[in-house]
């Protein structure tokens, strides 16, 4: 088996060769989705249905045919407080013989929103957490593996999914295996892609191998030969989507390029991706499924067990240090407002020796901005004081009867 897959390589030298997938392209994705404007794309929220309309734009954009009668590409699900859109689109095989069997390949587009903590945020409430990396990175290479794969198309057919609700246990991708809509039975393999734009020092973690008899003779010597270091895992469960497909009885691969200190953090910002890093990660991707493609059937096998790399628990355990001790810091300006009828805040009362206090401002000031973000309600003077951590100094625009007054207040 070993010797037919590196033959077969050999025979396939157009598509052993770099892919057509560019660095501009997936920064494109990566940065209008880790973008303020999406708001952490909360799964039910606004910044979550953003996330889901702009992958369909973009499958239909790429000609990808829906797999709903009604045409649309997003499929919901319900939540405990709103509806989650999961995104399908359908690349057409080339075999008629088959054809109706699929590859699949899948990434959540949710994130965990303006701090959202049933989503697992770790920063400040009101905070935006982009989630570049997890996982604007993974739902762009769903679209960059789709762009290619249109242009290039498989013998099996392939099915591109974005998935929502991944932050509140993997609710969209189960909601999807439960909805009927999916050909489960039809679905030879699973690659799930979560975090993988962080790539450092080469290592990638490839976890779900032992879920089907044939993957590692057919796989392992393209891993032999690729230029990352790839940390190779058998177990079939993963705290991500692969999970859902691998509790289905479907075998399902999981790419990650490890956790980093702005896991869950709205430090996770599009600047920190390693682009060239995630080219490399979705080539190997690519690569993984042209091989499977050869052939007409795998077996799953049920190996259980959390696949995850073997410092994770420690890195966590870091991680959560951090966090506690920027809770610790934490400015405060030690103001009330209240919401005017007519639109606006305005101070109610002020905390007694507080960074308001001391900044000069008095009740009945007029709360127009903080750091030239306008505060017109509550939700934004929020926003605007988020990330503030003791001793930052912020810029504190109001209105007093005629005057307008700039004020300057250090956070404690
Ligand atoms: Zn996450």
């Amino acid at each position: 088996m070993i010797c037919t897959t590196a033959l077969l390589l050999a025979a396939l030298p157009q598509q052993s060769l770099p892919s057509d997938i560019r660095v501009e392209d997936l920064k494109a994705h990566i940065e209008f989705l880790a973008s303020d404007e999406l708001e952490g794309r909360e799964a039910g929220k606004r910044g979550g249905h953003l996330a889901a309309e702009y992958v369909e734009n973009q499958f239909r954009r790429l000609g990808l045919k829906p797999i709903t009668e009604d045409g649309s590409y997003r499929i919901p699900f319900a939540l405990r407080d709103g509806t989650g859109y999961n995104v399908v689109g359908v690349i057409p095989g080339t075999d008629p013989e088959l054809a109706d069997t699929y590859l699949a390949i899948g990434g959540h587009h949710d994130h965990a929103g303006l701090g959202s903590q049933l989503s697992g945020a770790m920063g400040f409430p009101y905070e935006v957490h982009n989630g570049a990396d997890d996982n604007a990175s993974g739902t762009s290479g769903v679209l960059e593996l789709a762009e290619y794969f249109v242009a290039h198309p498989l013998k099996h057919s392939i099915l591109c999914m974005t998935f929502s609700g991944e932050e509140r246990g993997l609710l969209g991708s189960k909601a999807l295996i439960e909805s009927g809509v999916l050909p489960n039975d039809k679905i030879m393999v699973m690659l799930n892609l979560d975090m993988v734009g962080r790539l450092k020092n080469d290592y990638l973690f490839v976890g779900g191998l032992g879920t089907a008899a044939e993957l590692h003779d057919l796989l392992d010597p393209l891993f032999d030969h690729s230029s990352l270091k790839l940390k190779l895992d058998d177990r079939g469960e993963a705290p991500s989507d692969n999970t859902s497909f691998f509790h289905a009885g479907i075998p399902a691969i999981f790419l990650f390029t490890h956790i980093h200190e702005d896991y869950h953090m709205p430090s996770d910002d599009a600047d920190k991706i390693n682009y060239v890093g995630e080219v490399r990660v979705l080539n190997l991707g690519l690569q993984m499924l042209q091989i499977l493609d050869q052939q007409p059937h795998l077996s799953f096998v049920n190996l259980g067990g959390m696949g995850m790399p073997a410092d994770f628990m420690e890195k966590m355990s870091d991680h959560f240090r951090m966090i506690a001790a920027r809770r610790a810091n934490k400015g405060k300006l030690g103001l009330r407002v209240k919401v005017e009828a007519e639109g606006g805040l305005t101070v109610k009362a002020l905390s007694a020796g507080s960074a308001a206090e001391r900044a000069g401002l008095q009740v009945g000031d007029q709360v127009l901005a903080i750091n030239q973000q306008e505060t017109p309600n509550f939700d934004w003077l929020r926003r605007a004081l988020a990330s503030g951590m003791k001793g930052d100094v912020v810029k504190i625009k109001v209105r007093r009867g005629e005057q307008q007054l700039l004020l300057s207040a250090t956070l404690q």
